[in-house]
């Protein structure tokens, strides 16, 4: 690099600097916030504990609502439990090859009412809640009382949605959208899910 080169590149990074200082100067408010991950590629759910094992290295609060159940266990309640994480899982009833509607509407009854239970909440300062968007996009819950809950919660308290094709009503009310996009799957080339990586 020539000096004029190298004075053009700390002129510029210097205008950047600026820009920065200024926008993060001008973000003052503070405030619980709905974060929501979609989209059809890998990383969603593994954001969402990502950031409940943030928060609680930080010595905040969380609880984690699954809306699937799972019919292998999960490595993240495993650990998150051992650090006080409260979980609430749907015991019974909803996974992706459901033959039972009745069931899993109860199912996603009950395991919502622990979720309304953590939505109002004070002591909690991060609530995940797992796959919610199935519970909408299979008509198991109403918006309306998602919405109910999400609106009259504890002002500091932080709210993570995740799961394919969000709603968009939620997408619209949330502060932070993210949309993981498939580029490839390792699932896709016959490689079975991995312990650790997949669950
Ligand atoms: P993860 O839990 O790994 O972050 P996710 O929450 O983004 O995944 P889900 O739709 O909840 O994705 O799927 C859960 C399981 O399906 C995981 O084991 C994940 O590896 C796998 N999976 C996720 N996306 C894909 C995909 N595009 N093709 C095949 N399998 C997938
Ligand atoms: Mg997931």
């Amino acid at each position: 690099m020539t000096t004029e080169q190298q004075q053009r590149h700390r002129q510029r990074q210097q205008r950047l600097k600026q820009k920065v200082d200024q926008a993060v100067q001008a973000a003052t408010e503070e405030k619980g916030l709905l974060l929501v991950i979609t989209g059809n590629g890998k990383g969603k759910s593994t954001s969402g504990f990502g950031t409940v094992a943030r928060a609680v290295g930080h010595g905040l609060t969380a609880a984690v609502v699954q809306f699937i159940k799972g019919s292998w266990e999960c490595g993240e309640r495993n650990l998150l439990q051992q650090h006080g994480v409260e979980f609430a899982v749907m015991a019974t009833g909803f996974t992706w090859d459901t033959q039972d509607k009745a069931a899993d509407i109860a199912a996603a009854e009950q395991v919502w009412q622990q979720a309304e239970a953590y939505l109002a909440d004070p002591t909690i300062d991060l609530v995940l809640l797992d796959e919610l968007t199935y519970m909408l996009s299979y008509h198991y819950l109403e918006l309306a009382r998602i919405e109910q809950a999400l609106a009259t919660r504890p002002k500091h308290q932080h709210v993570i949605i995740t799961g394919r094709a969000c709603h968009r009503r939620l997408i619209d009310i949330a502060d932070t959208v993210s949309e993981v996009q498939n580029i490839k799957h390792a699932f896709d080339n016959g490689i079975k899910a991995q312990q650790g990586i997949d669950w």
